[in-house]
């Protein structure tokens, strides 16, 4: 369909760079989906084995969420009507962080719109012009923008190189300014784990600010799914921990934990808080919900580690390069298949759909040139049958495209 506005000159450019993209073979399109976020569920008409989604517990579609959203809808309305901090601050708000700081045991938490404002409107706001930023090299993008939104001066570390950091900790010690150590808890194209333990000796050593951003970690990691804190025994050692309600919990959000004197500070200054309108009171019910499920059927944590031990162990069998060559080995329900060449990995992933595998490519710029992969995820959901078959499907679509990593 043409319309009035594609034949106007302004925006050519942006159609400029989509043929480009479409040259190289990595343009794609939305996929819909057509029911429920399931491990078995359709996407543009078609049934597939989901290995796409983050929804690690299952919970997207748990009774219990699902009652306690409806519960809230039914008493609060479906809007907050105000940001938090003029009149958007409804006592189920409240209720959630004291629950998320008491299940982190730290002394406070601040909920987000998304994992994504939390980071970028926190590192954005506890830093200025005159201070540091020393970075994992893959940290995530929220965590990039809001370095940027700061203006402080950002110096990157090569991935989990701990030696590269301390050097670049060493470079600024001595100037005035607040340094920042900050890593991903677990890494989201490659699916390992950040150093966090190491990276606190680091920070403790050089007087930095320590800060976690612990989204895929969250529900996943750690006692109960506590994270990586807790994953490696750091508690009380870093300052700023920063989670997603929008992966494992299964619905929308993130947080922050830390001092009260950390949250009091983030509601004076952080900007997404300041500025966008807080949760439906339905969200923060549900989330709630979930954090009661993840004490109470912990089942669900032992099944996703349960599955990712049985797909990591077969990917591997079957001679796929699931990294741990040129890329750290994923330590997480996430594994990278490793492809290579950006074309190659989205035919791969379009071969897989129409077989019955959605399993999403993931090419440059979202990833390093030449090191494009299909990344899988797995959830407490997945049945033995569902991934022997995902399993078979790789294999086969696999060879008939002539890819096989590893070799
Ligand atoms: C997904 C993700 C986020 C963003 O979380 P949302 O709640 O989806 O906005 C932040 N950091 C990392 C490492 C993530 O993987």
């Amino acid at each position: 369909m043409t319309s009035e506005l594609s034949r106007r000159p302004q925006l050519q450019h942006l159609t400029a760079q989509l043929d480009e993209l479409k040259a190289r073979g990595t343009h794609f399109r939305l996929r819909v989906l057509d029911d429920v976020q399931a491990p078995v569920c359709t996407y543009d008409g078609r049934r597939v084995i989901n290995l796409a989604s983050n929804n690690y517990l299952g919970l997207t579609a748990h009774p219990k969420l699902r009652e306690a959203a409806i519960q809230a809808i039914k008493d609060y309305g479906v809007g907050s009507g105000a940001v938090r901090t003029i009149a958007g601050t409804m006592k189920i708000h409240m209720e959630l962080e004291e629950k998320i700081a008491r299940f982190k045991n730290v002394e406070a938490c601040v909920v987000f719109q998304s994992g994504f404002t939390a980071n970028a409107g926190t590192v954005s706001s506890i830093l200025g012009k005159d201070d540091f930023i020393i970075s994992d090299e893959l940290n995530h993008a929220s965590i990039i923008d809001g370095a940027r939104l700061s203006r402080a001066k950002i110096k990157v570390f090569r991935h989990k190189d701990m030696a590269h950091a301390e050097e670049l900790l060493k470079e600024v010690a001595s100037d005035p300014g607040h340094k920042l150590l900050i890593t991903d808890g677990v890494f989201s194209m490659d699916g390992d784990i950040g150093p966090v333990d190491k990276l606190c000796d680091l920070a403790d050593k050089y007087g930095a600010i320590m800060m976690v951003d612990d989204a895929h970690a969250s529900g996943v990691l750690g006692r109960n799914g506590r994270g990586t804190i807790d994953h490696f025994h750091c508690h009380g050692r870093v300052d700023v921990q920063v989670g997603t309600l929008s992966k494992a919990i299964g619905s929308l959000g993130g947080y922050v934990c830390g001092s009260r004197d950390l949250i009091d500070f983030l509601y004076h200054r952080a900007r997404p808080f300041l500025f966008s309108t807080s949760h439906p009171p339905s969200v923060a019910a549900t989330c709630i919900a979930a954090f009661d499920l993840l004490e109470t059927e912990p089942e669900r944590i032992e099944r996703l580690w349960d599955n990712t031990r049985y797909f990591k162990a077969e990917l591997g069998r079957l001679g796929f390069n699931i990294g741990g060559v040129t890329t750290p080995a994923s330590e997480t329900p996430i594994t990278p298949i490793i492809i290579g060449d950006g074309r190659q990995t989205m035919d791969f992933s379009r071969a897989l759909f129409d077989a019955g595998v959605m399993a999403t490519g993931i090419a440059f710029p979202t990833v390093p040139e030449g090191k494009a992969r299909i990344r899988t995820i797995m959830t407490s959901e997945h049945t033995r049958a569902d991934l022997d078959q995902a399993l078979e499907t790789l294999d086969r679509v696999s060879r008939k495209l002539g890819i096989r990593t590893g070799a």
